[in-house]
């Protein structure tokens, strides 16, 4: 897919509408978005591929009941989108792997432990941004910088 410049929330709005049935009725999706952040140079369609990975993950956190916030922000001069859920968190002793090929949690058919290691490739590598992840039982943030501006690659 080309290159092109992108509104992030229209991009989020899509997602969530493809993934509402998959979410469940039990888990409240709070949209916390800056509406006055710029359009920003991106592949629309390998971004949604990291947005439905991050809810996806969220959503099988929590089994089906609490609440995902989705939060744009400008931070740190790039565009913040955090996915927040309030499932029981990402383990200390699992944390350093979890962006890695294959590592998954999930029992053998529904999980590949793809995800990530896409959705890291796809932020990191192909738009120059960041990801992160914050996790306390209760309250997990994964969160994914992106660059304002086209940059070398
Ligand atoms: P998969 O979803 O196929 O397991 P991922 O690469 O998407 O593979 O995720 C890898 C692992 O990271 C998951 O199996 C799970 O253990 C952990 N994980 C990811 N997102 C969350 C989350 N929001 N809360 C708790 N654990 C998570
Ligand atoms: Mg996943």
């Amino acid at each position: 897919a080309p290159y092109q410049v992108a509104d992030v929330h229209e991009l989020l709005d899509s997602t969530l509408m493809m993934l509402a049935g998959k979410i469940g009725s039990g888990v409240r999706i709070v949209k916390d978005y800056d509406r006055s952040l710029p359009r920003i140079p991106a592949y629309p369609g390998e971004l949604n591929q990291v947005w439905t990975n991050l809810i996806d993950n969220a959503a099988s956190a929590m089994g089906g009941e609490g609440t995902l916030t989705v939060r744009t922000a400008l931070e740190r001069e790039q565009l913040l989108v955090e996915f927040r859920d309030t499932g029981p968190g990402v383990p200390e002793e699992i944390r350093g792997r979890i962006f890695d090929p294959f590592f998954t949690t999930k029992p053998v058919g529904e999980g590949t432990g793809l995800g990530l290691d896409i959705s890291w490739r796809i932020v990191v590598n192909k738009h120059h941004g960041h990801l992160q992840v914050h996790s306390e039982p209760g309250d997990t943030r994964f969160q994914v910088f992106l660059p304002l501006t086209a940059e070398e690659s």
